[in-house]
């Protein structure tokens, strides 16, 4: 029969690193109470700036958990001079992520060629309710005024 290992080294190490633990300054906040500030490029929430998105499709189509769902139609424009031709753009109607499948990964803020999506560090948007946690496109729109100036190009 093989030998039971002595348990009384591992207790000792064990119950040492908890003395030292209680000694030391936590890195841990009391969170609602105390609230730290997030760094401004933290991955909190995703804003979207209605006015610059074309209804491509590419962050939908890129998005891993297929947590983007947008629609959209095309409407003719008067043309820009007599004579000239009838332009078409296209209109966005809904724009919708669904950060309860979300994965924070950031592909759609990557691929976007139009700059129309931009990481704010907001966080708190918890919910009771998985449902609440889809944000439509006013929503998104509202984030984006919690979007922080972007940093200056080095010279
Ligand atoms: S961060 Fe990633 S998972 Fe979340 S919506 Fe964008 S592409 Fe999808
Ligand atoms: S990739 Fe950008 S422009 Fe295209 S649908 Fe998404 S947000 Fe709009």
């Amino acid at each position: 029969m093989a030998d039971t290992p002595n348990p009384i080294p591992g207790m000792i190490r064990g119950m040492s690193v908890t003395w030292k633990t209680l000694f030391t300054k936590p890195v841990t906040v009391n969170y609602p109470k105390v609230k730290e500030e997030p760094h401004p490029r933290a991955r909190g929430v995703i804003a979207l700036d209605q006015d610059a998105c074309t209804v491509c499709m590419l962050c939908a189509r890129s998005c891993p958990d297929w947590c983007i769902y947008i629609e959209g139609h095309k409407e003719e424009q008067e043309p820009s001079k007599p004579g000239g031709r009838v332009r078409v753009r296209a209109e966005l109607d809904r724009f919708d992520i669904d950060y309860a499948l979300c994965m924070y990964c950031g592909i759609c803020v990557e691929v976007c060629p139009f700059d129309a999506l931009f990481w704010s560090p907001e966080y708190e948007y918890g919910e009771q309710e998985m449902g609440e946690l889809l944000h439509r496109k006013e929503k998104l729109q509202d984030w984006l005024e919690t979007v922080p100036d972007a940093p200056a190009l080095e010279s």
